[in-house]
């Protein structure tokens, strides 16, 4: 699917189209306990065994009272109390009224709590301000959940807004998918691990630091295969040992069209390529795959390409993999430019920028400087990419473009 512009470029979307069309969710799962299943993927719907609350209840601290006793009464005499977990255990009489506490069952004969605050309490009465209104102050039973609904679907990412709901509901395990495992590892001659010195040309390894980093946040289960050198036996042995090993290989570095750029080749002989080159900017050499039946993802050695590959391809793919059916894909806002942003056509850029909202509210960009693919330093003062279409040039100032805040990814 060549673009006109660029011939041999794939475009991004054609790309990510083509990524998750390759991809199947992983099927297996697993039963795990409640306090485990944070960052997981619900492998089931969940319907509540129960109403929430499971009886109606008092939001307030002070009387349950019956809106009845109050066509003649400003003053009732106290027979008891109810204590959240104490229900009232006496004998309902009428023309009296009950203590209550928040969250304590309100005796069945009451339809209204008076809060405190509107009351006043002499000689063993209770002094009423206002006058009840039927159900006021009463958290009926299964307001917010009512037994036998459906609560959460399946391909959920159960995070802090979800567990509680299932602890609520009472639900000590849930079915989970497996996580899935990814094996990574760099390639380069010139890659030296971090805490060792650095001969003349070497520089330090970052990529499988940003891979581990990356991995962690959309929760799979890493595998480190270290940094392979630009040696096409070591490559295709280690290749063959991550295949094996994982859902899913991630490389970098050594995919591009150079003398010691050996990973396509290695990926043509062992599997299939499904595209290497696509229309963007950093990042367009990218070889994507499948060895056996472990998917596989070339990333460019840049380390800034590394990430904004991970962002837009990596990224969705895993969480088609993982079972999340519930992904969204990244927030992508419009905003002015408060600077210029430099482009050639032809490929989407992912320029890094930062937005903030200037002193009317609306949503401004400004580029973060350097946009060279080496340069990390623009991610760090970053806080969004600046999406610049294939076919745009220049930006100037004051014309508007698409930004895409850094999701818990990237942050
Ligand atoms: P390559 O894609 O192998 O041609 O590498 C492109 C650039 O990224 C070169 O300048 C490499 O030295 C650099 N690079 C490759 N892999 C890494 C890595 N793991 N960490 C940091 N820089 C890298
Ligand atoms: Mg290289």
């Amino acid at each position: 699917m060549p673009c006109c512009d660029t011939p041999g470029l794939m475009p991004v979307s054609a790309a990510l189209s083509l990524v998750l069309e390759h991809t199947q969710p992983l099927t297996k799962t697993q039963d795990i306990p409640l306090d485990q299943a944070l960052n997981r993927i619900l492998a089931e719907d969940i319907f509540s065994p129960l109403n929430v609350p499971p009886f109606a209840n008092s939001a307030m601290d002070g009387y349950a009272v019956s809106c009845s006793d109050f066509t003649q009464n400003t003053a009732l005499p106290l027979n008891g109390q109810a204590l959240a977990g104490s229900p009232f255990d006496g004998r309902w009489t009428e023309n009296t009224c009950v203590r209550i506490m928040t969250g304590a069952k309100v005796p069945s004969q009451a339809n209204a709590v008076i809060m405190q605050e509107d009351t006043q309490v002499q000689d063993g009465l209770v002094f009423f301000h206002t006058q009840p209104t039927p159900q006021q102050n009463i958290r009926p039973i299964g307001d917010d959940v009512k037994k036998g609904e459906r609560v959460l679907q399946k391909g959920t990412l159960l995070s802090a807004r979800e567990i509680p709901m299932l602890a609520t509901l009472g639900i000590a395990h849930v079915k989970v998918f497996y996580k899935p495992t990814v094996a990574f590892f760099s390639t380069g001659d010139e890659l030296r691990q971090v805490g060792s010195p650095l001969a003349d040309g070497e520089i330090y390894d970052s990529n499988r630091y940003t891979l581990a980093a990356m991995l962690e946040k959309l929760h799979c289960k890493a595998l480190d295969f270290g940094v392979v050198p630009d040696c096409p036996t070591q490559l295709r042995e280690t290749l063959l040992r991550a295949v094996d090993a994982a859902d899913l290989v991630i490389t970098s570095g050594g995919v591009s069209v150079g003398d010691a750029d050996h990973t396509k080749e290695i990926l043509e002989d062992v599997g299939e390529v499904t595209f290497w080159k696509i229309a963007i900017k950093p990042g367009k050499p990218f070889a994507f795959g499948k060895v056996k039946n472990t998917l596989f993802c070339g990333l460019p050695g840049n380390p800034v390409s590394v990430l904004v590959t991970l962002h837009v391809f990596v990224e969705p793919l895993i969480a088609k993999l993982s079972g999340h059916t519930q992904w969204k894909a990244p927030l992508c806002l419009k905003a002015k430019a408060q600077t210029r942003f430099y482009k050639s056509r032809g490929r989407t850029d992912y320029q890094r920028a930062i937005y903030h909202l200037d002193e009317e509210g609306a949503l401004c960009v400004s580029t973060t400087g350097n946009q060279g693919s080496g340069a990390f330093s623009s991610l760090s003062l970053a806080n969004c990419f600046a999406v610049l279409e294939q076919d745009r040039g220049h930006v100037e100032i004051g014309e508007t473009l698409y930004i895409e805040p850094f999701g818990s990814a990237l942050n």
